[in-house]
């Protein structure tokens, strides 16, 4: 059986088996930082050194391009480490654009890192195809795509922002951390490549953080040895126990996925039939600006992620994060835990974000619990 022809719940646990030859079943932890070298100067492991490489390392990329269907993978100590090492292949005078809604960090990093290399981005509204088209400029050398959005989930054309991009000699890359490739699949779409903040849904337990980049065929030939050199000279990668973590949430990264979405559509559902919110967002809403795309691009299902504007200012959605008792006020997102936070003020006063927005991730508790805290939290709300 070829490993490609299986589903994904087989695929995640075929895939991060264990190795190596001590008959464990359970995956084996490498945390050495170096490897033996033979008398005539040869390393009979292909392991010289951990920030270069690491068999749980090794094992992680591997598992992380197969899973996407991709070349190859790099795994780095956090998703923000991931990102910088895709601007850091750009060069002095190259021009990014960036979209008006996504993680907050990466605005930042581009502003108060990147500018200093001289690399000028753009703010585009991502679901506008033609706005991104006007703001390319001749130096544009990367489009960043995060669909669906955080904290709005506004989801983007993926295939048609690749083309324009290639029609314009720019590379394309899809931050997919809330989809993961269980629910979309950038590289097929004509992504170039993929990051992944690993911290969420891959590791699933809120216990590790982690990133990751994944190639196209053609991005390899472009990009592979760039990152492999940046990956390794800037030291930004994970430890063998954190890659290990990663590996043993991957074999139940499929099941997680599947429970947390089915419990984010039912949520979003029910709240948006709910007097007391006055907006839902959630791509797979039939309301939902861009319903219909969402349903070519996420085949498999929306993800886990809504967000929903209650009251007029950050007061009653403050209230209401203190009136829930199954959902943790605490930032990120993506693991076994439900968790809701208030975004603006986790961004800052400068961030786009309304001010009673809050972002929900959905856990993988009994939906029917879940549902029963929203409708006692907001019996008692006075918006
Ligand atoms: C969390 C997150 C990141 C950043 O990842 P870290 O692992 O925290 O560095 C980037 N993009 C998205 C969409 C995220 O949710």
């Amino acid at each position: 059986m070829k490993k490609t022809d299986l589903q994904n719940e087989t695929l995640a646990i075929q895939l991060t088996d264990n190795h190596d030859d001590s008959g464990s079943v359970a995956n084996v932890i490498y945390p050495t930082t170096t490897f033996k070298r033979e008398t005539d100067g040869s390393y009979a492991s292909g392991f010289v050194y951990t920030r270069h490489n690491n068999p749980n390392r090794d094992q992680l990329e591997h598992v992380l391009a197969q899973l996407e269907g991709a070349s190859c993978g790099f795994a780095f100590a956090s998703g923000m480490a991931a990102i910088s090492t895709v601007l850091q292949t750009l060069k002095p005078g190259d021009h990014v654009l960036v979209p008006d809604d996504a993680y907050y960090s990466v605005q930042l990093l581009v502003k108060e890192v990147f500018d200093r290399w001289q690399l000028s981005h753009s703010v585009v509204d991502m679901t506008d195809t033609g706005a991104v088209q006007s703001a390319i400029k001749p130096e544009t050398a990367l489009l960043w795509l995060e669909t669906p959005s955080n904290p709005q989930l506004k989801v983007s054309d993926i295939k048609a922002l690749a083309e324009l991009a290639h029609e314009h000699g720019a590379l394309c890359a899809v931050d997919n951390t809330w989809s993961t490739p269980i629910l979309q699949k950038p590289i097929d779409l004509g992504a170039d490549v993929v990051m992944y903040s690993t911290t969420k849904y891959f590791g699933g337990h809120s216990d590790s953080l982690g990133g990751a980049l994944v190639l196209s065929e053609a991005a390899t030939t472009q990009l592979a040895e760039k990152i492999k050199n940046i990956q390794n000279l800037s030291g930004a990668v994970p430890s063998p126990f954190d890659c290990w973590l990663m590996l043993r949430g991957i074999k139940t990264l499929p099941l997680r996925l599947n429970q947390q979405t089915r419990n984010a559509e039912q949520l979003a559902h029910f709240l948006s039939q709910h007097p007391k919110i006055r907006a839902v967002h959630y791509p797979g809403l039939p309301a939902h600006p861009q319903h219909r795309l969402a349903q070519q691009q996420m085949p498999n299902g929306y993800g886990a992620m809504l967000s929903i504007q209650v009251g007029s200012d950050a007061k009653a959605a403050m209230a209401l994060i203190g009136r829930l008792q199954l959902f943790t006020a605490a930032t990120s997102l993506g693991g076994v835990e439900s968790l809701i936070e208030h975004r603006k003020s986790v961004e800052g006063d400068s961030s786009p974000t309304p001010n009673n927005l809050l972002r929900v991730s959905l856990g993988i508790e009994h939906i029917d619990d879940l549902v029963a805290d929203w409708v006692q939290a907001l019996d008692g709300l006075h918006e």
